[in-house]
């Protein structure tokens, strides 16, 4: 299976074929189709398995042939992660692989000033790469819109639960839409990533690489 063979929109896979990706990779293979068709997932995935694009790819399309684009609204699509570091390297991807779609993305931290911040989430942002901290904080005053946000990602879950942020992963859940897709992704699996996954993604189609 190459990405041409792929039923998603011409755009990304110019992006694709600049990047000299030709095939999905493994977990990419595997999480493709059941993203794009809206379904839940729990993937079980390290880094350097090409598990940013497994995600990014499915959600970048379904986000720009969407028909609800209005960016006022709020963000389509959260994806939060444990550290500042792996926000930027994220957002990265996902400008790299929407930079010929409508899908505008935007990357949020903290330890740096706000201002340049909520300046460009009032332009409007689809995408938006968050860690828990500064999203929070952005959130709770009104420059970052989830009640109207489709798809929940959180990458890296295991990491988020060892360095404590349990509590506001949890606390986020009231700030988003009941409806909307989530997944789930993490390196490791364990009873409490177990519980935590399942509370949140209790169908959700499993993935293991
Ligand atoms: P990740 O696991 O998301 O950190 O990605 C690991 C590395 O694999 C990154 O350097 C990506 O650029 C690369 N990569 C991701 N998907 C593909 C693909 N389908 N073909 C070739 N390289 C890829």
């Amino acid at each position: 299976m190459k990405f041409d063979d792929y039923s998603i929109t011409a755009g990304i896979k110019t992006s694709l074929a600049k990047l000299g990706y030709r095939r999905p990779t493994d977990i990419q293979f595997k999480s493709i189709p059941p993203i794009l068709k809206g379904e839940d997932v729990l993937a079980i995935a390290q880094t350097g398995t090409g598990k940013t694009a497994a995600f990014a790819i499915p959600v970048i399309h379904q986000l720009h042939t969407r028909k609800t684009k209005r960016r006022a609204d709020g963000i389509k699509c959260l994806v939060m992660v444990p550290t500042r570091e792996l926000a930027i390297q994220i957002h990265k991807v996902f400008e790299t692989i929407g930079k010929h779609t409508s899908v505008k993305s935007f990357c949020v931290f903290g330890g740096v000033e706000e201002g340049p911040q909520i300046a460009k989430l009032e332009k409007g942002v689809d995408i938006l790469i968050a860690t828990p901290g500064r999203m929070f904080d952005l959130a709770s005053r009104g420059f970052i819109k989830l009640h109207r946000t489709e798809i929940l990602i959180l990458d890296e879950a295991d990491h988020m639960l060892d360095l404590g942020f349990i509590k506001d992963i949890r606390d986020l859940m009231s700030y988003l839409p009941k409806k909307r897709q989530t997944l789930f992704f993490s390196a490791t699996i364990n009873d409490v990533i177990k519980k935590l996954a399942y509370s949140l993604v209790s169908n959700a189609i499993r993935i293991q690489v």
